[in-house]
């Protein structure tokens, strides 16, 4: 039975606390009688056990990667170490404020150098900014500072160049960039076509916006070859970063000729995401983009050594360290200026920040590895009894098609919603949009055999209900609270408010 709202369970008189008598005299009129509200409020009345279970129920509803399996092709949907939220958690980092003086909070701004740092390291690139919000935002940013670069140069250019594979959100961020969009088709192999590159490869192209591996879960092979294209064209080399997942630690986007990559905390980095985030998504760049970043830069300015004796009540560290503060640096006269308040979304940057120290070079890279295997070994076991467009090897998630399953009348949303009752989320269906009835897979590196195994095992019998008794597929989810909702009737009424 689908858990009642809040409003119902609610009862007159009910209370979730209860309090000692007033011990002192009450008085009355301390605010004027203009302020005060003269209906009652209206608010719910409900035990602390009801409030409690209420919550739980809801909570135990829906599926979510603490649950079950959660192969959301694109995503990255991997677990994330419970370590990261209690570190975020901490006073030192929740109880403070972005208007405190500098001085103050020289160790915040240590964890977000330090963490642009390895971010660099990571991508290969030279500065990096941690204000955008999200991949798109990341997106939006880089393109920003891609424009100002051609705009000092004469000229900003008009056109960005996206591959039929590309994620919506490349073309939006091109958009709202104040560039057009020009899309190449991808070869036979799923691939860049360099031929078709070549072809639109002009004085007008500000960029060629990628990312690698792409959405198919290939790697581009020819990228060295890319890179040459675009640049000698004048044109710089945007990686959408969002599938670092395949790459930490193996290769690094600025040795494969990218000018520009945001990297998705909320992805790669372990924080977690869907509902609507908080997300993050930074921006590193090469040095010659270095000057359009947004303000301020976080940097380090050396003090003259200590004269003073050690202070007391301040650790030996600090005491011994070389006298060096971190500032914020606002004298970017090129800078496109801010992209978000503050530092960004600060909560995420120290998540990822615990992740990767936690890890290491070394573990990053069997991040990457453990991806990398998953995806294969799902994709081998699977292949016979789905059509798979773009054989392997692949990266860390491939593209099935439902084409077979769709004659018998079971298409890839069908198979997504029976996945539910073998307690797996569905993956990312129909995209990438080069592939009818698209199953996007992603198992990430945190799954073990035995989830892999039994995701595995549910999509063969799935493929083989819907040779047999199609209609068990096709009115799927069974023993989900929800059964399948009305997608067309959710897009269409707006209003959702319960007095509705
Ligand atoms: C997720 C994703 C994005 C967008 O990132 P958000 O953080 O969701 O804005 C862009 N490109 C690819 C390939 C992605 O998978």
């Amino acid at each position: 039975m689908p858990e009642k709202l809040i409003f119902e369970i609610s009862k007159k008189g009910k209370k979730g606390y209860s309090l000692p008598p007033l011990d002192i005299p009450e008085r009355d009129g301390l605010i004027p009688a203009h302020f005060l509200r003269n209906k009652d409020l209206g608010l719910l009345e409900v035990s602390e056990p009801e409030v409690i279970r209420h919550f739980i129920n809801l909570s135990s509803m829906n599926h979510h990667v603490d649950k079950g399996f959660y192969p959301l092709g694109s995503c990255t949907m991997k677990y994330n170490p419970k370590v990261n939220e209690e570190i975020a958690s901490w006073f030192c980092f929740t109880h403070i404020h972005p208007f405190q003086d500098e001085e103050t909070v020289q160790g915040a701004l240590r964890l977000m150098d330090e963490l642009g740092r390895d971010l660099c390291e990571i991508g290969g690139m030279d500065r990096v900014t941690l204000q955008p919000a999200a991949g798109a935002h990341g997106e939006l940013t880089g393109l920003l500072v891609m424009r100002a670069y051609h705009k000092l140069r004469g000229n900003p250019r008009r056109k960005v160049i996206i591959t039929d594979s590309a994620h919506g959100t490349n073309p939006a961020s091109i958009h709202l960039a104040g560039y057009e969009g020009v899309e190449i088709k991808s070869n036979p192999q799923g691939l860049v076509d360099l031929d078709a590159l070549r072809g639109v490869m002009d004085e007008d192209v500000a960029a060629f916006m990628i990312t690698n591996p792409n959405t198919l879960g290939l790697f581009e092979t020819q990228i060295l070859e890319v890179a040459r294209v675009v640049h000698d064209a004048g044109a710089l080399l945007y990686m959408d970063g969002a599938n670092l997942n395949a790459l930490m630690g193996i290769v690094r986007p600025g040795d494969m000729g990218f000018d520009v990559v945001h990297f998705n905390l909320h992805k790669t980095f372990s924080t977690p995401h869907g509902g609507g985030g908080p997300g993050s998504g930074p921006v590193g760049v090469k040095e010659h983009l270095a000057e359009f970043l947004p303000v301020p830069l976080i940097k380090q300015r050396t003090l003259e050594p200590r004269s003073k004796p050690a202070r007391p009540g301040i650790s030996e560290e600090m005491n011994r360290s070389p006298a060096s503060r971190y500032y914020l640096d606002y004298e970017l006269p090129n800078s496109i200026g801010r992209m978000h308040s503050f530092f960004g979304n600060f909560g995420v940057l120290v998540k990822a920040y615990v992740y990767i120290k936690m890890l290491g070079g070394k573990g990053l890279k069997r991040v990457a590895e453990n991806a990398l295997i998953n995806a294969n070994y799902v994709m081998e076991k699977l292949k016979s009894c789905y059509h798979l467009p773009y054989p392997g090897p692949c990266m860390h998630e491939f593209v099935l098609s439902a084409v077979k399953q769709k004659e018998m009348g079971v298409k890839a949303l069908d198979v997504a919603k029976r996945l539910l009752d073998f307690d797996v989320h569905a993956p990312t269906v129909y995209f990438p949009l080069i592939v009818p009835e698209a199953l996007m897979i992603e198992p990430t590196e945190t799954e073990g055999k035995e989830s892999l195994d039994h995701f595995i095992q549910a999509m063969e019998q799935i493929a083989g209900e819907a040779e047999r008794r199609p209609e068990v597929v096709h009115n799927a989810p069974h023993t989900t609270p929800m059964k399948r909702l009305d997608e067309v009737r959710a897009a269409r009424w707006l209003n959702v408010s319960y007095l509705e």
